[in-house]
Parts: C-alpha cells; sequence; structure tokens
C-alpha cells in the first residue's frame, strides 16, 4: 500500500546546551510540504505552526502518583517536563487522528527513567505512557510497542507497564536478559560494532513486533551510545539514521507507518545537530 507520509515536529523552547542549534539547524526541513512544526513559547514561530499546551496534571495523574507530581512540582523542572509530556502526547493524538503519520519529539526531559513513583536521570514524566493512557481512554486504541535504544535500561517504562501485556517494551541496555510479560530486556554489550547492534535490533525487535501488532509504535531514541558520548557503547553517528530507516520500515508494516521518536539521552550538540535531522529525514521520507 502507498501513502502520502507526513511528519510531525514537537517542539519547545528550552535552556541547555544540546538542542541550542535548533530549530535552525531544521531549516531545510521545515520547509517541506509533508513536514509540520508544532511548537510553544517559541518567539520565531513560522506562520504555519500549531501550539502546544503543557499536559493537564489530572491527566499526569493517570499514570504518576500525586506524591510524584508534588516532588516534580518542586523540582525546578516542572514546566519543562510538563512541555516535554505535552509534545509526547500531542504527537500520538496526532498520529492516531491521522492529521500526520510520524513524529519526531524534542523533548527537555526524557522518559524512561520516570516511573510510577519515581524519577531521576534527567526524566520527570514519562511522556510514551501518558500518551499511551490519553489514547486508550479517548479513542480505544489498545496495543502498542516501544523500541528504547538508549544505552541506559528504562527502569520506569518497565515498571509501568510490566502488568500490561498490550504494552510490548523492548529495552536495549547492558542489563541481563529479561522478558516477561511482553516486557523484553535485550543485553546489549558494553561495546558494539554498528553492525552487531542493528543485528540485535533486527533479531529480536522486528520479529516480535510483527508478531504483536501493535497500533502505534514509540521509539525511546537516545544517542548517548554513541562514540565520545556519556553511555558510549561504540556506536558511531552513522548508526541512527540507519536505525530509524528500519523502525520506520517496520511500522509500515504492521502499523500503517504510526511512529514517534521520542528524544532521550544524549548530550554532544553536534550530535544531535547532525543525528535529529537526519532522523527527521528518514520520517519525512
Ligand atoms: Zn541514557
Ligand atoms: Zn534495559
Amino acid at each position: 500500500m502507498i501513502w502520502v507520509v507526513a511528519t510531525g515536529i514537537f517542539f519547545h523552547y528550552q535552556e541547555g546546551q544540546r538542542l541550542r542549534d535548533f530549530p535552525q539547524a531544521l531549516e531545510g526541513i521545515l520547509s517541506l510540504d509533508n513536514v509540520f512544526l508544532y511548537d510553544a513559547f517559541y518567539p520565531l514561530k513560522p506562520s504555519s505552526a500549531f501550539d502546544l499546551e503543557p499536559v493537564p496534571t489530572d491527566i499526569i495523574c493517570r499514570i504518576h502518583t500525586p506524591d510524584m507530581l508534588e516532588r516534580v512540582e518542586r523540582s525546578g523542572a516542572f514546566e519543562g517536563a510538563l512541555l516535554s509530556a505535552s509534545g509526547t502526547v500531542g504527537a500520538a493524538i496526532r498520529i492516531w487522528k491521522g492529521e500526520i503519520t510520524n513524529a519526531f519529539v524534542f523533548t527537555g526531559y526524557g522518559d524512561h527513567h520516570a516511573g510510577r513513583d519515581f524519577f531521576g536521570g534527567g526524566c520527570y514524566f514519562n511522556g510514551a505512557a501518558i500518551a499511551i493512557c490519553e489514547l486508550r481512554r479517548h479513542f480505544g486504541a489498545k496495543r502498542f510497542a516501544i523500541i528504547d535504544t538508549d544505552a541506559h535500561h528504562g527502569d520506569g517504562t518497565w515498571d509501568i507497564f510490566l502488568d500490561d501485556p498490550d504494552v510490548l517494551y523492548i529495552c536495549f541496555c547492558p542489563g541481563n536478559h529479561q522478558e516477561k510479560n511482553n516486557k523484553v530486556n535485550i543485553r546489549v554489550p558494553w561495546r558494539v560494532t554498528d553492525e552487531e547492534y542493528l543485528t540485535l535490533v533486527r533479531e529480536n525487535f522486528f520479529p516480535r513486533a510483527i508478531v504483536f501488532q501493535p497500533e502505534m509504535i514509540f521509539w525511546n531514541w537516545g544517542y548517548d551510545g554513541t562514540q565520545g558520548d556519556y553511555g558510549d557503547i561504540g556506536l558511531t553517528p552513522n548508526c541512527h539514521a540507519q536505525l530509524a530507516q528500519e523502525i520506520k520500515g517496520v511500522a509500515d508494516r504492521v502499523c500503517q507507518g504510526r511512529v514517534s521518536v521520542v528524544l532521550c539521552g544524549g548530550s554532544r550538540r553536534n550530535l544531535a545537530r547532525r543525528l535529529i535531522p537526519e532522523i527527521i529525514q528518514v520520517l519525512a521520507g
């Protein structure tokens, strides 16, 4: 089947170094007819832009405990955390409605270390989990897959979905192999080549996703495992666009191309500047 791909970019202005080059580094991409920018608080908003509102806290509390919400409120990262989750939720809803096919979500704070009642490691709210909850509540969606290629273990995502067999979560990290209730941890050696890593993903995510038949795929994408970044496992920058190509291929096959890429770990500004536009180019076809 052939369909026209539309890609959404979800962005909010934030402090910090790694995204300093954005959205300027998206020049040439934002002008594509099938790419749409949804943002919050960006002062030089192009006329085609769409708005993002912070996620209401009652929605946050469907995934996280009220006590945790209060702790995040006191953390100093509250607004950024709300807008990060907002991007992920907004992307998922627009994909579900068919307004866009796929999305790249710029987060200020990632997802996967945020559990029901704990957070850390630069994560405050689990945006993918909140998005899944919203799609189920409003649209009757049921089955989701999350692939996690950040260098670290997604303990928060694992915690939230452990008892939920309708979420397939495949985490690639140095932790030991575990498999429970469609939650799978695939052990990645401390040093790998791109080809070894891609083979692990091909052999462990793709067949499971095809059998599982998710209605949408979330990709918790970190680049911290790239050479020279803080989770360096030996990957080169070339690995990420290839991963994007193949994960998009799986999404095309199982769920009409519906995939949302959620930015997770990685700190180097030069890597962000190169890799994020490359991934978005792949998404936009
Ligand atoms: Zn990480
Ligand atoms: Zn893991």
